[in-house]
């Protein structure tokens, strides 16, 4: 009798644990259409217009502009040096 009443309620729990993650799952795959919307947004953005200004603008806003993680977000308040070293190298470009 005892053991049952154990086996209902670690059943309820990983219930309600089930349901949780199902919870989760839901809110990640919401966050990751986002994700996907704003990369093809960025992508869309640094395609038009003056690429240096765009680019400049998108770092400035938080996120990486180097190639090897373009569009991912930047740690608040961290510079990164493939950014800062690519954007220096479209500024050279951009002023010939
Ligand atoms: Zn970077």
């Amino acid at each position: 009798m005892k053991l049952t009443e154990s086996l209902i309620e670690l059943e309820e729990k990983l219930n309600a644990i089930l349901a949780e993650v199902r919870n989760l799952k839901m809110h990640i795959y919401a966050l990751e259409e986002e994700n996907e919307r704003l990369r093809a947004k960025l992508y869309e953005e640094r395609a038009q217009g003056n690429a240096f200004d765009n680019l400049s603008r998108l770092y400035d806003e938080g996120f990486h502009v180097c190639p090897p993680h373009f569009a991912r977000a930047r740690k608040a308040g961290n510079d990164c040096l493939f950014c800062i070293s690519f954007l220096q190298k479209e500024r050279k470009q951009n002023n010939k």
